[in-house]
């Protein structure tokens, strides 16, 4: 039995782990000559640059990627952050708050800053996220085929938090506007938008303490750690699903690199994409209205820096969320903003060119106030939705926003062909994608009469 799949993308690696484990052969093909996608981190005049995600959490005993390294047998040997590390800088009108490793630490910190009211707030979150993380890996959401029944028998422990799928997260906080600025920048980063439901963001406000690693070499070490073993043909890009009466035959591949100019059906039994399945199958892509694209800024102080490595400016908008690499002596930062995305659509290349060169002044404007220095970069470029459209091979970036708890696509797109990724799970981030990869693969595994990883 052979199962293809198409994308490297954190969704993609970890379904194509879980089918290898399950014995079958599996192909994995991706479009660039590294793995990771948006998690993935790539060469630029000499230094390393991360393509999108920057930190990486979800490595504690239990939280989704340890689950993920544990079901499929692969070694993630990153150092945690231990409490108390100064993770992330906030500036706020009032004044500068920090977000430390670890609940408690996190908490003595937003009652000095916010006030004892805030307690409550995060008393509930503590209790929703942890709830939920326990339900999450085995939690199909919604349930498809085979899926219902175990949906059905989590509905006891399901019960207690349904009221909080139909309230906004602002609606649990208490009514402070520095606190729901707070708020609304953690949850643009985490959730793609400040009008999260509540269960949704309180998982999403923990992530700080969910096992944050600094991944030696960066972001991409974690998608070179989950492609080992697998056979990843690069430079392979995916052009159309070819199926007949529901089914899912093969892709048709063109390869780049010494391959260039060759094409190729790769038949299967199963479809894994970590891509969005319309462009593969000659629809248009459909694309929520509220979707947003992010603009980035990279480049190389000439100087180190010390933690806090993340670092999000919210006293002006767009909120801007700079990070930090040490490389030596040497910084590599990327800095990144939301921005809708049809303020870049059907523009000439003088007026797009325009339009990037103010997003990237007002980018290192709004960097300067976390990171005095920032525009003394060895060494500086930009990326706009359009950069990561291509990069990426979909229309946007980003989830589905989170404002409801219905908005996903389905996973299964033909009888043996399956979506994996952040825009199919509910969740978003690596932690999510990788979640993603293992459901998908257990839906496949189910279609053939297999067991899956658990
Ligand atoms: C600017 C930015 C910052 C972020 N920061 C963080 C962060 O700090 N922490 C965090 O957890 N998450 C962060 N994220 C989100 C995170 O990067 C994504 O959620 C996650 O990496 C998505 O994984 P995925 O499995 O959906 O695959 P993707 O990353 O979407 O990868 C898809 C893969 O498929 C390949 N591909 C596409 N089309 C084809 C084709 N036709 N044929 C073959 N291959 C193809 C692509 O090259 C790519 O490798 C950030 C995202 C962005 C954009």
């Amino acid at each position: 039995m052979r199962a293809v799949v198409v994308g490297a993308g954190i969704g993609g690696l970890v379904a194509a782990q879980a089918l290898r484990r399950a014995g079958l052969e599996v192909v994995v093909l991706e479009a660039h000559t590294y793995p990771g996608g948006l998690a993935g981190s790539f060469f630029h005049r000499g230094h390393r640059f991360e393509a999108g995600a920057t930190l990486v959490s979800g490595l504690a005993p239990g939280a989704p990627l340890a689950r993920a390294a544990e079901a499929l047998g692969v070694a993630l040997p990153f150092p945690l952050l231990p409490e108390g590390f100064p993770l992330m800088e906030l500036l706020l009108p009032r004044g500068r708050l920090l977000r430390p490793v670890g609940r408690v630490q996190e908490r003595e910190v937003q009652r000095d800053f916010f006030g004892p009211r805030v307690l409550p707030f995060w008393r509930w979150q503590e209790d929703r996220a942890r709830r939920l993380l326990a339900l999450a890996p085995a939690l199909a959401w919604p349930p498809e085929g085979e899926e219902v029944l175990g949906f059905l028998a989590r509905l006891p422990a399901l019960l207690p938090l349904l009221p909080d799928l139909f309230l906004r997260a602002s609606a649990k906080a208490p009514k402070d506007p520095e606190f729901s600025r707070f708020l609304e920048g953690q949850l643009l980063i985490s959730a793609q938008t400040p009008k999260a439901y509540a269960l949704y963001a309180a998982l999403a406000l923990d992530l700080p303490h969910l096992g944050v690693a600094l991944v030696p070499g960066g972001t991409g070490g974690l998608a070179q750690a989950l492609a080992q073993g697998l056979e990843v043909r690069y430079k392979a890009r995916a052009l159309r699903l070819l199926h007949r009466e529901g089914r899912a035959l093969g892709v048709e591949v063109a390869y780049g690199g010494r391959r260039r100019g060759e094409k190729e059906v790769v038949r299967g039994d199963l479809f894994l994409l970590n891509v969005s399945p319309e462009p593969l199958l000659g629809l248009p892509e459909r694309v929520p209205k509220d979707a947003w694209g992010a603009f980035g800024v990279y480049g190389v102080l000439p100087f180190p820096v010390p933690p806090p490595y993340y670092r999000q400016n919210l006293r002006k908008r767009p909120f801007a969320f700079l990070s930090l690499r040490p490389e030596g002596e040497k910084t590599v930062f990327s800095l990144s903003l939301h921005t809708p995305l049809a303020p870049w659509l059907g523009l000439s290349r003088e007026a797009y060119l325009r339009l990037k060169t103010l997003w990237q002044e007002e980018a290192l404007a709004l960097g300067e106030a976390l990171l005095p220095g920032l525009r003394e970069a060895e060494l500086l470029f930009a990326a706009t939705p359009l950069t990561y459209r291509r990069f990426v091979g979909r229309a946007w970036v980003g989830g589905l926003p989170q404002t409801h708890p219905f908005r996903f696509p389905r996973v299964r797109v033909l009888a043996n062909a399956f979506r994996v990724g952040e825009g199919v799970f509910p969740g978003q981030g690596i932690p999510a994608a990788a979640l993603s990869g293992l459901r998908g693969a257990r839906l496949a595994l189910a279609y053939l009469g297999l067991p899956g990883t658990p």
